[in-house]
């Protein structure tokens, strides 16, 4: 039911940025080779259940914006004088566009958002209306009075709010039409609970900091410097041929006299690749995730298998970089079904095809495969991580 929800990103650029030192506006600064705005719209465009993105802009910036932005695909929206004003702006662009079920409300100056933090939103929403990341106050709060120490401030319960911050769209901008113009808010969470509802908070991530001052820029660098760490894991997967089974392979039904035995329907070709993604990320095998006493997997589509391997990737803000499979069988060939095994893996995957390799290979009728009395497969996964997860 979710995957079918319209979700739409509104990422607020239209500030002047004054205090992060520089010529240019922060969010059209550039950081590690790219502009703050780009790297805060490749985060959400690469998360895969944002459906469209729109940039609120300041009057006479969409020019800057579009030449920064290339050939990304984005809506801009001319903003106001206020944040508050910029977001209704953007709000009512994306009703006049079609409307939304979701939107989520980003700061351009937080461009490091990982898909995690996105998911988590989203499943907040499958219950609330409005739900924000946050993070604990770890430091001890004071009050200063002209550099004076003066009270402390008990941080029990105290949180610091990120963006983005997510909402049913019909709520939100409902709030936003029926708040005071008169009166300002920070973030629109407020003006959601001042339109009387819950707002969750769910865990935020410190790479969702603002870039506000010049050393927030020169400490981005730096941690976009430490790059990826890479991951290579492999997998191997067995299963017996028997009559009156269907041949599901590689993601696809093939037509052969036999097909594979097993609890689930016995994709070996998908097992062995389920198992390369967990082990490059250590996180078990695919026995551990989906145990053969559990009779809800008998018969089930592998594709699920594989789809929540990539989502475990996923969670972990990694890339899948390549996935190399070796099917060891007599027969079927598997030749003439190389093409669309992978275009079907990548497709569970959401990879380009280019990354998938599908090999074949016989055992010169030695042994169990050679004896056609099961397939083998074996595949290795390459996986980028981020060096700070
Ligand atoms: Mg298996």
């Amino acid at each position: 039911m979710t995957a079918s929800r319209k979700i739409v990103a509104l990422i607020v650029a239209a500030g002047q940025g004054n205090r992060a030192g520089g010529d240019a506006p922060k969010q059209f600064r550039i950081v590690a080779g790219k502009p703050v705005l780009a790297h805060a719209h490749d985060a959400l465009a690469a998360h895969g259940r944002i459906d469209a993105i729109h940039v609120v802009l300041g009057e006479g910036q969409a020019e800057t914006a579009r030449a920064l932005l290339g050939d990304r695909a984005a809506a801009f929206v001319t903003g106001a004088n206020s944040r508050r004003g910029s977001v209704r702006a953007g709000l009512e662009a994306i009703a006049a566009a079609g409307g939304a079920d979701i939107v989520l409300i980003h700061d351009a100056a937080r461009p490091f958002l990982p898909g995690a933090a996105i998911d988590r939103l989203l499943a907040a929403l499958d219950q609330d209306e409005g739900a924000i990341p946050v993070l604990p106050v770890a430091d001890t709060l004071v009050r200063g009075v002209d550099g004076v120490m003066g009270q402390g401030v008990d941080r029990a319960g105290l949180h610091r709010v990120q963006t983005p911050q997510a909402f049913r769209f019909e709520s939100i901008l409902a709030a936003h039409r029926a708040w005071d113009d008169a009166r300002e808010a920070t973030d629109d969470a407020q003006i959601l609970r001042a339109w009387g509802r819950d707002v969750m908070m769910v865990p935020g991530d410190e790479r969702l900091e603002k870039l506000t001052y010049p050393q927030d820029f020169a400490r981005a660098e730096a941690r976009l410097a430490m790059a990826c760490t890479t991951r290579v894991g492999m997998g191997y997967d067995v299963h017996r041929l028997a009559p009156d089974e269907e041949l599901w392979l590689g993601g696809i039904l093939v037509p052969h006299d036999r097909g594979l035995a097993g609890h689930s329907d016995a994709d070996v070709a998908l097992h062995a690749i389920v198992d390369a993604l967990l082990g490059a990320l250590a996180e078990g095998d695919i026995g551990s995730h989906f145990p053969p006493s559990d009779p809800q997997w008998r018969g089930a589509s592998s594709d699920r298998f594989l789809a929540y391997a990539r989502d475990r990737v996923t969670a972990r803000d990694g890339r899948i970089e390549h996935v190399d499979l070796t099917i060891i069988c007599e027969a079927p060939k598997i030749g003439p079904h190389r093409e669309a095994m992978r275009a079907r893996i990548a497709e569970i995957l959401a990879v380009p095809v280019d990354r998938v390799s599908v090999k074949a290979t016989t055992t010169e009728r030695l042994g169990f495969a050679g004896r056609r009395e099961g397939i083998a497969a074996q595949a290795v996964a390459t996986l980028s991580l981020p060096a700070l997860s």
